[in-house]
């Protein structure tokens, strides 16, 4: 049995923070092809621009949009 060298830290997906081992994933350091492409800036993008929910108008007047 192989010991001593196997990576079983546990660390935090830089996109959505959740906590995943290090070992058998091979997206990492992110924890899943999804986080992986956001974070390439991929077909995803869109869906994430807004990251913050917006809820007023004067948000969205200092933002620049006039709606959504
Ligand atoms: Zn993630």
């Amino acid at each position: 049995m192989k010991k001593g060298f196997t990576d079983t830290r546990i660390f935090k997906c830089p996109r959505c923070g959740k906590l995943i081992s290090f070992e058998e994933n091979p997206y990492r350091p992110f924890c899943s092809k999804k986080c992986k492409m956001v974070d390439l800036g991929s077909w995803f993008k869109e869906e994430y621009q807004i990251s913050t929910p917006i809820e007023s108008e004067e948000q969205l007047k200092e933002l620049g949009i006039e709606e959504l």
